[in-house]
């Protein structure tokens, strides 16, 4: 079969065969999961925010879907914030929420489930699932985002970029 069976419309390469031209799909031209360690804008903002700063009045037995400490129990903890002033406080103080290097990124929802429960003090709950969810985010393709430095690679080089993310 002619070479140019393989080659990849976007960046002009050729690949050896269907299973190479397959795998430079995936590793250039693919979008990935990847989860990141929340900010206290990144839970305000996102889905977690229903739980944190519903619109409506929280139920008597709402809790931190963090830990699952009930938020009349924060209430009585810091009696000089408000309410919501008082979830930021323990996100901050209680889950050290915004203390990680910035973009802290995992590759698996297991990785992230992890570092939430060793370094934010997350427990196992009926939420742990949706906490862990509010965290992804698609990565844009390798190829929008690295440049591609394949191309001035020798004829034959393998298309494979060099992995400098960890
Ligand atoms: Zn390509
Ligand atoms: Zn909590
Ligand atoms: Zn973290």
């Amino acid at each position: 079969m002619a070479e140019e069976d393989y080659r990849c419309e976007p960046c002009g390469i050729y690949c050896r065969d269907d299973a190479d031209a397959k795998r430079h799909e995936h590793v250039w031209h693919s979008s990935r999961d990847i989860w990141l360690c929340p900010t206290i804008g990144d839970i305000q903002s996102g889905p977690l925010a229903a739980y944190f700063f519903p619109i409506d009045q929280p139920a008597e037995d709402a809790a931190c879907p963090l830990c699952s400490v009930l938020f009349t129990d924060l209430a009585k903890l810091y009696p000089k914030l408000d309410d919501w002033a008082a979830r930021v406080k323990h996100l901050e103080v209680d889950h050290e929420v915004g203390k990680c290097q910035a973009a802290r990124r995992f590759l698996q929802s297991g990785d992230m489930l992890l570092h939430l429960a060793n370094t934010h003090s997350v427990s196992l709950s009926d939420y742990t699932g949706e906490v862990i969810d509010s965290c992804k985010r698609a990565e844009p393709p390798f190829a929008e985002t690295a440049g591609r430095p394949f191309l001035e690679a020798a004829d034959g080089a393998d298309p494979t970029p060099t992995q400098t993310n960890t």
